[in-house]
């Protein structure tokens, strides 16, 4: 009986002991972990981006070639290089609309370039470089539709169909709230919804319509943009040196022509669709 007793004690003292080693890590973890990507990204050379896959022009798996294409991908590739020359390694990996922030915050990637709109709400929990591409939200209809802007949208039996977790469906609700938003996956969800006549509209930022209308000849974008749709370099919070980093790499792709090349590579042409307004 006395030994049970010993053991039970010894357990308990071993259970308290790890308990409050693991309450010190974690404080000194807090304190320790401000700028640790940027030191890790640092010594290693590579980032890790979560970049989009299902979103044609900027981030796009492409399965003849079997590699991930578009804008977004280019541009953290440069950015990589251009910190790191040509030691510098970029993993892609792949997020969805839904999945982009959480996957950046419990550190499965070092940064997103993934048309990640900066707004007050997401900066309280991600920093942000400066913004690398100015889109605003926009509709894509049938081009044999009625509607022609967003005000449009705003009457009872209208469906908007829209992307979990992008800030369309927030915007769609304040601009047209007497519409229903359908959420959808992915983009190739949600345009395979409107396909099927399940929304009268499909919203989300300008750029990322046009690359869809561009491959689908019945359908356009209208209304112009009723947004502000910036896009930035998201990093976790405390990772401000990377973040500066990173916009120093930016400034640098811009001076040296390589930022006018890629905006031009993928967006030359597009209908309906102004690089003006979109470069930064
Ligand atoms: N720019 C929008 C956002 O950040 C849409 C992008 C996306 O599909 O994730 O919510």
């Amino acid at each position: 009986m006395r030994k049970i007793w010993k053991k039970i004690i010894l357990v308990s003292m071993l259970l308290i002991a790890a308990v409050s080693l693991s309450a010190c890590e974690s404080y000194g973890n807090e304190l320790q972990n401000k700028n640790a990507v940027y030191k890790k990204v640092n010594a290693s050379k590579t980032i890790i981006w979560g970049v989009r896959n299902d979103t044609r022009l900027f981030g796009l798996m492409d399965i003849k070639e079997n590699k991930l294409v578009g804008f977004d991908i280019d541009l953290a590739k440069a950015i990589t290089k251009q910190m790191f020359g040509k030691d510098g390694k970029a993993v892609l990996f792949q997020t969805s609309s839904k999945t982009k922030i959480p996957v950046l915050k419990n550190g499965n990637v070092d940064a997103l370039m993934a048309t990640v709109t900066v707004t007050p709400e997401r900066a309280k929990v991600v920093d942000f470089s400066t913004p690398y591409f100015n889109a605003g939200q926009s509709l894509l209809v049938p081009k044999n539709s009625k509607i022609k802007n967003v005000k449009d949208l705003n009457k009872p039996g209208i469906v908007v169909v829209a992307v979990k977790g992008t800030t369309a469906v927030a915007n769609i609700r304040k601009f047209a709230p007497k519409a229903r938003v359908l959420e959808y996956d992915d983009y190739g969800q949600a345009f395979t919804a409107l396909k099927a006549g399940q929304g009268q509209a499909m919203s989300t930022d300008n750029g990322i319509l046009a690359g869809i209308a561009s491959e689908n000849k019945g359908f356009h974008v209208v209304g112009g943009t009723f947004t502000h749709e910036p896009y930035a370099v998201a990093v976790n919070k405390g990772e401000d040196k990377l973040a500066k980093q990173i916009d120093k790499a930016l400034k640098e792709l811009e001076e040296n022509g390589t930022y006018d090349r890629l905006m031009h590579k993928w967006f030359d042409g597009i209908p309906g669709f102004s690089i003006k307004e979109a470069e930064r």
